[in-house]
This record gives C-alpha cells, sequence and structure tokens, in this order.
C-alpha cells in the first residue's frame, strides 16, 4: 500500500544542501513513515521500529521491472535495479548495506533476497527450491551467530556476504555464503542484560524433555553458568520456541537431516555443561606444590558423554598441559598442572572452539548444498556488523569498527573519490568537493609492518609480552599518530591505564586491551584438540581435523591478521562488482517506534558522509557510459545511425543526442564517455528503444 509521501524523494532536490535540510526532511519522512529516502542510486533508510505494510506481495509486483523514478523511494526499487543491471550487462553485482549495531541492516538484506527470490524463480521448479534454500539459511544462521545485545534484541555476532547465482535467463541456480569472524567470546560470557546466541535458549525450550534428558539438560538456562551470568533469559521481542520450530524447518530444507541434528545439540549441550565445570586447587603435601582437578565430576561426565571422549581424558586435558622435552631419542613429554586460572582458560578455549567450528560447519554443510559449479552472474549481498561503541571495548570492537572503517573507505572510494577523478580524467569540468577521507585510520590499523593488527602479532610471537606491554608499545609507536591517543597522554585521565583510543570516522572509541594477546593468539591447547580428536562422535572429530604434516611447521595465523586478510579479500571481491548502497540510519536508541532523535540522527548523517554525497551528485552526472556501450544499444533511435552507421562510436552518440533534440546541459562529452546528469534522460532512451523493439 503506498501513499501520499512526505518532503522530496531523493535528497539531491532539496532546494538547499544543509545538515538542517537534510535532517528536517529525513525526520519529515521518517514521521510520516517513508522510511526510504535517495541519494541519487543510494537508498538511505531510517530503521522505523515497527511493522510497515510496504513488504507485501503485491508491493513486490509493483516495484518488479519498474523504473525507479515511477515509484516511491523503496528497498524493492533497489533489489530490482540490481537484477535489471545482472541481466541487462551480465554483470556482478553487490549490494553494500551499512550502518551501526541496530540500524536495520539484516532486515534489508532479507528484503532485497525476498524481492530478488520471489521476481526470479516463479514459474521455475527449480529456481525455486534454490530461493527456498537461500531464505532459509536466514533463520538457521540468525539462530546461531544472533543474539540479543543492549543495541538490538537481533543483533547479527558475524560478519556475511551472501551470493545468489543466475543463469542467463535471471533463474537463480545457486549461492554462496562467507562468513566473517563470529563473536564467539559470546558463548563463555558478556555483559550483562545481554544473552549468548539465539540457539541455546531455543533448544532448552524447544527439545522435547526426552531430548533433553538424553543430553543430560533441563529447560532452564539459569542451570547453566554460561548463559547464568548475564541475567537475560526471555525477550519480549523473541519467541524462543516459534524460532526453534523455524530453525528444524530451515535445518530439513537445508538437508541437515535428524543424526545431523541430534550432533549439532550434542555439542551445544556439551558446552553448556562445560560452563558448569569448576575447579579445586589442592596443595600436594610431598612436594610442596598445589594440582588443580574437577570440583564435581557430575558435569563433566555430562560434557564428556555429549563429545563422546574419555571422561578421564577430557579432565586431564583440562587441568594439565603436555610439553615435550629434549631432542631426539631423549625427548620425553611432561605433564605440567596448570592453576585454576588456566584450567578455567582452557575450559573457556574449548568451548568457543566447539562453538566457532560448529558455525563454520553450518555454513559448510549450507554452501555444499547451494553452491553450483557453473558460472553465472550473481549478486552478492553484504550485512555485516556495524559500528559499536561500548563503556567497555575490546579486541572484537577493534575488529567490527576496523571492518565499517574498511567499507567507509570503498564507499568513499566509489562514489566520492572515483567520481571526481573519472571528471578529471574525462576531461570534464569539476570543482572539487571536500569530504573526510578516512584513509589515515584504515592504515593505522592495518598497514604492515607497524601498523596495529602487526604490532599486536608482533608481541604474540615474544613469550615475555603482555597486554600492558604491547599498550605501551603501540602508544610509543603511535604518538604522533591524530587518530591515535594513549592512556598517558590523556589530560582528562578519562582513558584507563590499560586503554587507548581510536579517532574513527564513526566516532572516538576506548579500547581496552587486557585480554588482546590471547583473543589474538587464540590457542587451543594441544591436549584439547587430541582429546576431541579421539572423540568416537564423527562431528566432533571432523571439527578438529588432524593437522597436514606441511602446516605442522607453520606458526598458525593469529585472529587479528586473518581477519585483516579477510576483510582485503572481500573488499576485492567487491571491488569486482557494480554497488549498490543502502546505507541505514539507527532513528533512535531505545527500539521505539515513531521516534526520530534529532541528535543520533544528525551525528550518523555526519559520519556517514551523506550531505558531501548529496554534494557530488548534485554537481555531478547521474550516469555516465561508454560511447560505445551507448551507441550499440540506442543506434535504431536514430536515422544517422539506423541501419548502419559509418563514423566513430562517439560521432554515432552526438548523432543520436542531436536528433532527439537533448539540451547541452542535459550531459557531458568527455574524452571515452559520455556522462548524463539526469537519470530521467537515460528513462527517456530506453523508452524509446522498448518502442522500437
Ligand atoms: P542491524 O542488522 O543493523 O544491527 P537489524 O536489521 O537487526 O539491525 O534491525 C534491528 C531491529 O530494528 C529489527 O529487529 C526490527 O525490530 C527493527 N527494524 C529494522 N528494519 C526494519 C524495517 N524495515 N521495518 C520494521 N522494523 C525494522
Ligand atoms: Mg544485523
Amino acid at each position: 500500500m503506498i501513499k501520499k509521501e512526505e518532503g522530496v524523494s531523493d535528497f539531491v532536490l532539496l532546494n538547499q544542501i544543509t545538515e538542517n535540510a537534510f535532517i528536517e526532511n529525513l525526520v519529515k519522512r521518517h514521521k510520516s513513515d517513508s522510511i526510504y529516502t535517495y541519494i541519487g542510486d543510494v537508498v538511505i533508510s531510517s530503521n522505523p521500529f515497527k511493522k510497515m505494510n510496504i513488504y507485501n506481495e503485491s508491493d513486490i509486483k509493483s516495484y518488479n521491472g519498474r523504473y525507479k523514478y515511477e515509484m516511491p523511494p523503496h528497498i524493492y526499487a533497489l533489489a530490482n535495479d540490481a537484477y535489471r543491471s545482472m541481466r541487462q550487462n551480465q554483470e556482478k553485482q553487490c549490494v553494500i548495506i551499512s550502518g551501526e549495531s541496530g540500524a536495520g541492516k539484516t532486515e534489508a538484506s532479507k528484503k532485497i533476497m525476498q524481492f530478488l527470490t520471489y521476481v526470479s524463480s516463479k514459474a521455475n521448479q527449480d529456481g525455486e527450491k534454490i530461493s527456498k534454500m537461500l531464505l532459509d539459511s536466514n533463520p538457521l544462521l540468525e539462530a546461531f551467530g544472533n543474539a540479543k545485545t543492549l543495541r538490538n534484541d537481533n543483533s547479527s555476532r558475524f560478519g556475511k556476504y551472501m551470493e545468489m547465482q543466475f543463469n542467463a535467463v535471471g533463474v537463480p541456480i545457486g549461492g554462496k555464503i562467507t562468513n566473517y569472524l563470529l563473536e564467539k567470546s559470546r558463548v563463555v560470557g558478556r555483559t550483562v542484560g545481554e544473552r549468548s546466541f539465539h540457539i541455546f535458549y531455543q533448544l532448552l525450550k524447544g527439545l522435547s524433555q526426552g531430548k533433553l534428558n538424553e543430553l543430560g539438560l533441563n529447560n532452564t538456562p539459569q542451570s547453566y553458568e554460561y548463559l547464568k551470568k548475564s541475567n537475560a533469559f526471555d525477550v519480549s521481542t523473541i519467541d524462543d520456541s516459534g524460532d526453534f520450530k523455524a530453525v528444524l524447518k530451515a535445518m530439513e530444507t537445508l538437508g541437515l537431516n535428524g543424526d545431523d541434528q541430534n550432533a549439532i545439540w550434542r555439542v551445544l549441550a556439551a558446552i553448556l555443561h562445560l560452563g558448569n565445570i569448576t575447579f579445586t586447587e589442592t596443595a600436594q603435601q610431598q612436594t610442596g606444590t598445589t594440582t588443580v582437578r574437577v570440583s564435581d565430576p557430575k558435569p563433566l561426565g555430562a560434557a564428556a558423554s555429549c563429545l563422546k571422549c574419555d571422561i578421564n581424558a577430557l579432565g586431564m586435558a583440562l587441568t594439565y598441559r603436555s610439553i615435550s622435552t629434549g631432542v631426539g631419542k631423549r625427548c620425553s613429554v611432561i605433564s605440567v598442572p596448570l592453576d585454576v586460572t588456566q584450567a578455567i582458560y582452557s575450559r573457556d578455549a574449548l568451548a568457543k572452539a566447539l562453538y566457532e567450528r560448529l558455525f563454520q560447519w553450518l555454513v559448510s554443510k549450507i554452501n555444499t548444498q547451494i553452491n553450483n559449479p557453473e558460472k553465472g552472474p550473481v549478486i552478492g549481498i553484504l550485512d555485516i556488523y556495524g559500528f559499536e561503541v561500548f563503556d567497555s571495548n575490546s579486541f572484537e570492537q577493534l575488529n567490527i569498527n576496523y571492518c565499517n572503517e574498511k567499507l567507509q573507505q570503498l564507499f568513499i572510494e566509489l562514489t566520492l573519490k572515483s567520481e571526481q577523478e573519472e571528471y578529471v580524467r574525462e576531461g570534464i569540468e569539476w570543482k572539487n568537493i571536500d569530504y573526510f577521507n578516512n584513509k589515515p585510520i584504515c592504515e593505522l590499523i592495518e598497514k604492515k609492518p607497524m601498523g596495529l593488527i602487526s604490532l599486536l602479532d608482533e608481541s604474540c610471537l615474544i613469550a615475555k609480552s603482555t597486554d600492558q606491554s604491547f599498550l605501551d608499545g603501540i602508544c610509543k609507536n603511535f604518538e604522533k599518530n591524530a587518530h591515535f591517543q594513549s592512556y598517558a597522554s590523556s589530560k582528562d585521565r578519562t582513558i584507563g591505564d590499560s586503554c587507548f583510543r581510536l579517532k574513527h570516522y564513526a566516532g572516538d572509541v576506548t579500547y581496552d586491551v587486557k585480554g588482546f594477546l590471547d583473543k589474538n593468539k587464540d590457542t587451543l591447547f594441544g591436549d584439547l584438540i587430541n582429546c576431541m580428536q579421539a572423540s568416537s562422535d564423527k562431528l566432533v572429530q571432523g571439527l578438529f581435523p588432524p593437522t597436514k604434516p606441511e602446516d605442522s611447521k607453520k606458526r598458525p595465523e593469529t585472529a587479528g591478521s586473518q581477519f585483516r586478510n579477510a576483510m582485503n579479500a572481500l573488499i576485492n571481491t567487491l571491488l569486482a562488482c557494480s554497488p549498490h548502497y543502502v546505507r541505514c540510519i539507527k532513528s533512535n536508541d531505545n527500539k521505539q517506534a515513531g521516534v526520530i532523535d534529532e541528535d543520533r540522527v544528525r551525528h550518523q548523517v555526519r559520519y556517514l558522509g551523506l550531505l558531501e554525497n548529496v554534494r557530488v551528485r548534485r554537481a555531478g552526472f547521474a550516469n555516465r557510459q561508454t560511447y560505445e556501450r551507448f551507441s550499440t544499444r540506442y543506434k535504431m533511435l536514430a536515422k544517422k545511425t539506423w541501419p548502419s552507421f559509418n563514423g566513430s562510436p562517439k560521432a554515432a552518440v552526438e548523432a543520436i543526442l542531436a536528433e532527439h533534440n537533448i539540451s547541452k546541459e542535459e550531459y557531458r562529452l568527455g574524452k571515452t564517455k559520455i556522462f548524463i546528469r539526469n537519470p530521467t534522460t537515460l528513462f527517456y532512451f530506453e523508452e524509446k528503444r522498448e518502442q522500437e523493439i
């Protein structure tokens, strides 16, 4: 149901390009339920925090195949554009969705998938089957990868790039999911008021009593330390048992049968049991040393039984560490007892590793189902964690915010910088527009060999390094960097002694280095790995594959480096596509319907660089294409160029423009391309062309 709109539907159409005018338009539109507005091709979406009556089948139909300007702004119009460009040009497309946590990225990505699967797979059975699998991957991955946080009841705790693959006539034939850094620390602990991953609560609520008994579980999350400690269980906006049913259905669609399901539940149950294991220190009177033992054999036994491994072996692996001494024939292995802190560390490391590997296994399972080796154009949708600032920020936030810096950098490159550079390159008259470039902060974090991640890796190699010595090192190294502030230099003492502050494009964030080295090294003691490899459970065994001989000497890649490499690979993938942008704005911090907090919105408009985006867009040209492409596509529209033409493609373009009396103001002729100011001019040619063919 589409109603009359308030304000202007494209910020480019504002009378004055000022921040106030921008915000006024956004507020006006939000209050009248027009949550989408354009800046040219970019969709700005403000989170309504209420169910909108604009995503029905009839809405999909009314956007399908239409030109953008014919209809009010909508995320469907963007999806339609991506689909049409893919088919018309047989080119890869990507949709990049950005915005802070709770701004509406995941919802937007689902709406786009909903549109694409609907318009592409109707009346094609194979297409429908693959569409169903692609759609069903959402509830499944959300159950395992999303959690209630203080900012969002359904916050994605992993990044996702989902590619939908089509055949030459636009029917879906497959897909691929690439996932990025799951926030696995959430499994063992989190801020009070937040929850662990949805699946744990769903399992306890949704599984039958009989099955719970088999796993040694009861249905109260309060019985499990890993869930109990953040004191959040039921959430008013979440229906855990209903969602569990959806997960089961999705598992069926994606070929995860009963055996797979039971194996998954066993791993989840084992994690909950592991969390209930506590340790006691006992003094050894003869030697004067202390050893650690598992206090209560019950949770240990339950965990071992779910993991199908030997209870004594698991107990030993949690409390001792094998160290080899000597070389060659004299080499022997001795068992060194851990202290309580180390034992807790190894228990938590095992729980996190199990969960992370299970998640990865799920993604691979889905991929084997949806993968299609045939080559065909794709539309990729990127839904990745938004910028995060908490009272206390750790390694996870550093990675998440670094990722957002990279995406902002890409946005700048693609929409501001490259656009302006192209005008200069093509010899088009152009007055440069200033924008804030966040490249320096990206470099501060990722540069080799002296960026933050590299310095952290270096600290991880030195045995006597500590979190604090790492901090002191970076404080010295970045002393003069305008984006970095050390605890020592903060006159107001607002930066704690174990912290540093980064000036991100979206705001200042203070990071606490406690745990940085451990999180980056991400070690799981060999004894635990051996213990898991000896499990008689196929799934558990598979989660801990034997190290390949050629890798055994290699230093494992740190979590930070892995993430940096994954981000750079992602950026390269995106650069190979025609991009479509959705910029999500969080209307208020209380998840309230009908409320738009002007200050919060102003802040986001500033750091997202939206005003600069409007300025570049307004001064610039909506469309550009090579003379070859334009003349080939529209040659039938001019007597001079149809049926044949002898001159250059540029001359052909000029002839077409002249015959249609296109005003000189509407276009510029560059060295290799024609630049068209308004999309309506292009629509005009498209319509004419359709009439001809
Ligand atoms: P993000 O992925 O950016 O962290 P989500 O997409 O999970 O944020 O959105 C957070 C919440 O906001 C959703 O759970 C939903 O309640 C609400 N929301 C977001 N987008 C919409 C929308 N288009 N219509 C209605 N509610 C929305
Ligand atoms: Mg999300």
